[in-house]
């Protein structure tokens, strides 16, 4: 019997994993789909199971109608977000006639959060959190925990499709833990992977990247809420790698508050090249009011041991938090430029459903789902944020051609990358233009 696991067709290319769900901005990719590669995973022990990423494949709504007509599956997962919500939906209402007996699970924390207000008949069911959950149900299991989840089926997708822009090579998604204790109120990672912090074992992560490779791949993201968040956790992967001299090269995500230069240094050992922190603000009461709540001083000590560990770093800067002023936005944007990072993004404050930010803005909101955009103004605050955006990016990144940056990106990367890197910072560039 015929399964589906689909990331619906989209005018733009996206991310939409857990509490990422933006567009593709700069230097970045789409990712290697790796909870549909979960789903499928758990799912072909009794079905003949399709992922069907038509973000990656460029697929048309047509497209994809026609192939349901046709296959007429069992039942699909269907993966969404916020800004896709309203076409997600719409194309699914276009399968309820095309195939009359196909259940549909829709799964994200947007259709988590609204689950119970939403009503499209019994064909179609809302998942509430982590979808995997309604996965192990149809073959017959309950409770599986998270680390005894099967690796995701990535042989059933094009790993060609998923490139890192910096190197021009595919990359897969290792994830290691979900939860996150921490409150961010921007965030909706606690809301939706729950605050306890789940890990797998390091044994069965070193198995998974033994199978990455297996299949050609070298490149890794450690997907977590925190990688850094249990120090020990990554040292003892980063020490099992070392030993059994696996040749891998891998990019995590970090909070400022848990690293130190030995732990990147045994990172930068292990292979880790790249690091990307939440900064969000150069402002403490912001910080604290956002209930990020870390010392901000801790933010440059943290870029620069990454630098001396030889590692690149990127900075997330959010603006418009509550509490925010034009000064602040300011003071954050130069801090941003001062601090020494390789790469910055910045976002809007977006009130993604699930967040608090959501619970404390929602009456505040001018803007329907499809414009939830980190680069869009979603609130009727007095802040014309875009316009801080804009001169974010364009001051951050002027800098990029430049002989030191350049020269770092290389001596990180390696001389065969010239080509790829130049060709990443001209799409990047190209990209600019929209800020
Ligand atoms: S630390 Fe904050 S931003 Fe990061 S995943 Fe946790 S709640 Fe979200």
């Amino acid at each position: 019997m015929k399964a589906w696991i689909l990331n619906p067709p989209f005018s733009k290319e996206m991310i939409k994993e857990g509490r990422c769900e933006q567009e593709v901005s700069l230097f970045q990719t789409n990712y290697p789909p790796f909870t549909m590669g979960y789903l499928a995973a758990i799912i072909r022990t009794k079905y003949d199971v399709e992922i069907i990423d038509s973000i990656a494949e460029k697929h048309s709504k047509k497209y994809i109608c026609d192939k349901i007509n046709l296959e007429k599956p069992k039942f699909v997962f269907v993966n969404t977000t916020t800004p896709t919500f309203d076409s997600d939906i719409d194309l699914v209402k276009n399968f309820l006639n095309l195939s009359k007996k196909t259940k549909f699970y829709i799964y994200g924390v947007h259709a988590s959060y609204f689950s119970k207000s939403m009503k499209l008949g019994n064909r179609v069911n809302f998942i509430i959190g982590e979808p995997e959950k309604k996965a192990f149900e149809l073959i017959g299991k309950q409770n599986v925990d998270f680390k005894d989840f099967p690796f995701p089926a990535w042989n059933l997708i094009d790993l060609m499709k998923y490139k890192i822009a910096l190197k021009n090579k595919p990359f897969l998604i290792v994830q290691t833990s979900r939860g996150c204790p921490y409150s961010c109120s921007f965030c909706t990672a606690p809301f939706y992977y729950g605050k306890k912090y789940r890990k797998r074992d390091v044994k069965n992560v070193i198995e998974e990247i033994k199978y990455v490779k297996s299949l050609g791949v070298n490149d890794i993201l450690f997907y977590s809420e925190i990688f850094t968040f249990d120090q020990n956790y990554v040292m003892e992967i980063c020490r099992e790698i070392i030993k059994q001299k696996i040749k891998i090269s891998w990019m995590c995500n970090s909070r400022v508050d848990t690293v130190n230069l030995k732990l990147l240094k045994l990172m930068k050992k292990a292979g880790c090249w790249l690091i990307s922190y939440g900064i969000e603000s150069s402002n403490q009461e912001l910080l604290n009011i956002s209930k990020k709540n870390y010392n901000c001083e801790l933010a440059k000590v943290a870029i620069l041991m990454t630098k001396k560990a030889k590692i690149l770093s990127i900075g997330h800067f959010i603006l418009g938090l509550s509490g925010e002023t034009k000064k602040s936005i300011k003071s954050t944007i130069l801090y941003s430029k001062k601090i020494g990072l390789d790469f910055a993004f910045y976002y809007n404050a977006t009130p993604f459903p699930g967040s608090d930010l959501y619970e404390e803005k929602k009456d505040e909101i001018i803007s329907n789902w499809q414009n939830f955009e980190y680069g869009n103004n979603i609130t009727n605050s007095k802040l014309d944020l875009n316009k801080f955006q804009s001169y974010a990016y364009r001051s951050f990144y002027i800098n990029f051609f430049r002989i030191p940056t350049i020269y770092k990106l290389i001596n990180v990367l390696g001389v065969n990358q010239i080509p790829n890197i130049a060709n990443a910072g001209v799409r990047s560039l190209l990209k600019l233009r929209k800020f």
